[in-house]
């Protein structure tokens, strides 16, 4: 189903007690300040995910998910985490895709697609990432990059698993940069997955799937994004680490 969301993504930030205040605090502000259907999630480094989840537990409008996991059920690989574990804990997302863990850990569309299914296999729902860099951009290619990445990274998945797949558009050059793809620019990608998904399982799928934008976004620019028609909410990461910024952005829907 198509949601308002607000997913915030720590990267490797924070250390456990801070995480833990600053979770305790968006959830507070959430329950008395967020009226509307909005909800909100906060990925987090693995080891924090179960007392995350703890902390979320009679809060339904906070969820909690990882950042990535391994693409094998289990087995000998040493120092990974699956999806199974994650689950385990009480975490209900995990990011599949995102363009640092493309760019600084070799993460291809055929790896994203085994971390899919085996995310999707374990009752998770995957935020997957997609995006361009600025070369791709500057050479037009932006809309060919972004469609493969659909098509080759989760357009495999049946109708009933992709209703569990949210997306995030995070153009590579917007991230942590502080130069946001302007509200029409994201607007005009949303517009256009949206269209790719259509094309690949029908218009009832693509108006049900919840598309985020991820990139620079803050408490400044998040009311006009998040007031595009293709803009189901954002995946933030820098405005994240603060509790007052985070909610102020959940709270940016009209
Ligand atoms: P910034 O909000 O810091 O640009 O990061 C975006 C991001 O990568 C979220 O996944």
């Amino acid at each position: 189903m198509r949601q308002k969301i607000v997913a915030g993504n720590w990267k490797m930030n924070l250390e456990y007690n801070e995480g833990l205040s600053i979770f305790s605090e968006v959830i507070n502000m959430v329950n008395d300040e967020v009226t509307g259907k909005q909800s909100a999630i906060v990925c987090c480094p693995y080891t924090y995910l179960h007392s995350l989840a703890q902390l979320a537990k009679n809060h339904p409008k906070v969820s909690v998910g990882a950042q990535n996991c391994h693409q094998e059920e289990a087995g000998a690989f040493t120092g990974e985490i699956s999806a199974r574990m994650i689950r385990s804990v009480g975490a209900e997302y995990v990011i599949l895709g995102h363009s640092e863990r493309r760019q600084y850990f070799g993460e291809t569309n055929e790896l994203l697609a085994k971390k899919a299914d085996v995310v999707l296999n374990n009752s998770l729902k995957p935020i997957f990432c997609v995006g361009e860099t600025l070369e791709e951009r500057e050479s037009g290619q932006h809309f060919e990059v972004i469609k493969t990445q659909l098509k080759e990274g989760i357009f495999h998945l049946s109708t009933e698993q992709f209703g569990q797949v949210i997306i995030a558009y995070e153009p590579v050059w917007a991230i942590g940069t502080g130069k946001t793809a302007t509200a029409q620019q994201a607007q005009e990608i949303h517009a256009f997955i949206r269209n790719e998904i259509a094309a690949n399982y029908n218009q009832e799928v693509a108006d049900d799937t919840t598309i985020l934008y991820g990139g620079s976004c803050n408490t400044k620019n998040a009311h006009e994004l998040f007031s595009q028609a293709d803009i189901d909410g954002g995946l933030i990461g820098g405005a994240s680490l603060k509790s007052r910024d985070f909610v102020d952005i959940i709270k940016a829907f009209n």
